[in-house]
């Protein structure tokens, strides 16, 4: 953080500058427009009377030429001094990070083929479409030549559009999809649509007693909840009460906050993500906060390696020199580590379910047939090794 900081104030200082600069410019400018345009009256007004020019007035222009010349100059000057804040910053951040990333890197991921390129490019508009930046998703594909079939691009397209309603306050499109989606959002567990209806419910609350009857005929809408979410509705129900009175001087002010939208704004997006085969956060994104977590761990261990002299030690094949913690949002899969051979089972080595349901992986399976039998290692049963069955977590 202390590193962030004095990039900050790098930062803060160029800022600062470049505001006194735009001001100070301005002044002049404006100053020396003003003093030309006087001159520029006094000459027409010259011309008019035919008079030819003056001693005086020479000399008032030659000295507005060499005024002009010193103000740009002096901005020039100014101006230059900024490009040397800039490129503190640039220094500030030199000394303060770590550049030298490449040391932790397989070489051969640089080494980008048509194929690796293409598979960036794609995450890489993956994360666009999933952050709404349609239009520079677009941008992208046409650049780099990539093609993206309208299947992949269709989810993302609605739920932006659906997204963005919500941002403003329209809930008319999510309603409608959450109603289309009704018994597959059930099945999810996700409580959506219920959500969804109970804002409309409460911004009609919010119009005071004229809308109470459209609230009161709104509320039908909570009848497939009534069992999932009777307290809520409950609630609903009681604020009822205080309509009259103004909701927001009532024990029910809660129902007016703000917070429910940005609330409705992640329930949809975690609800449909999760029915559209989507994941809430693009691949890209993922990979990037877990490069963030490892990095610096990673940097520690090369130069503990270097210190020690065991370059031999981390190949950068494709496996880490230490296991990373990345925390519990980043676990996905299930893994299954073999018992005998203590190593993670994978696809070329998948985890072999025994008849006695054991489970070893593919590799120690074979290691330990004797004979064409096998011998469990845990309960000594004695089995054809034809009969252990892959798992799939
Ligand atoms: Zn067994």
């Amino acid at each position: 953080m202390e590193q962030c900081a004095s990039v900050e104030r790098e930062v803060d200082k160029v800022l600062q500058k470049f505001l006194t600069y735009g001001q100070h410019c301005e002044q002049s400018l404006e100053e020396l427009l003003h003093y030309v345009g006087q001159l520029r009256a006094e000459l027409a007004n010259a011309a008019l009377q035919g008079t030819p020019l003056s001693a005086t007035l020479s000399l008032v222009m030659s000295q507005c030429c060499r005024k002009i010349k010193d103000t740009v100059q002096k901005l020039a000057s100014d101006h230059k001094d900024i490009h040397s804040s800039v490129s503190r910053v640039g220094k500030a951040i030199d000394r303060n990070f770590d550049s030298e990333i490449c040391g932790v890197v397989s070489d051969a991921v640089w080494d980008s083929g048509e194929k690796q390129q293409q598979i960036l490019q794609m995450a890489i508009v993956e994360h666009l479409y999933q952050q709404g930046m349609l239009s520079v998703a677009e941008e992208l594909c046409q650049e780099s030549t990539l093609n993206v079939d309208l299947d992949f691009k269709q989810p993302f397209l609605e739920l932006n559009r659906i997204l963005e309603a919500l941002h403003e306050q329209d809930l008319g499109p999510a309603l409608e999809w959450a109603v289309s989606h009704r018994q597959r959002l059930l099945e999810l567990n996700s409580s959506l649509e219920f959500k969804l209806h109970r804002l409309h419910f409460i911004r009609l609350l919010a119009g005071g007693p004229e809308k109470q009857l459209e609230a009161l005929n709104y509320a039908r809408h909570f009848q497939p909840f009534a069992r999932l979410h009777q307290r809520e509705i409950q609630v609903m129900m009681g604020s009822l009460v205080y309509l009259r009175l103004g909701l927001e001087k009532s024990p029910y002010c809660h129902l007016l906050d703000n917070s429910h939208w940005a609330e409705i704004c992640e329930t949809f997006t975690r609800d449909a993500c999760s029915l559209l085969g989507l994941s809430v956060e693009s691949p890209l994104s993922v990979s990037f906060a877990s490069g963030c977590v490892a990095l610096p761990v990673l940097m520690n261990i090369k130069a503990v390696i270097e210190q020690r002299q065991c370059t031999g030690v981390w190949s950068h094949k494709d496996e880490l020199p230490i296991e990373i913690e990345l925390g519990m949002k980043c676990w996905y899969h299930s893994v299954f580590a073999c018992p005998i051979l203590r190593q993670q089972t994978s696809d070329s080595n998948p985890p072999i379910k025994l008849i006695c349901g054991h489970v070893i992986s593919r590799d120690a399976l074979n290691k330990l047939i004797n004979g064409g039998k096998l011998k469990c290692p845990y309960c000594p049963m004695e089995q054809n090794p034809a009969d252990g069955k892959r798992i799939i977590f």
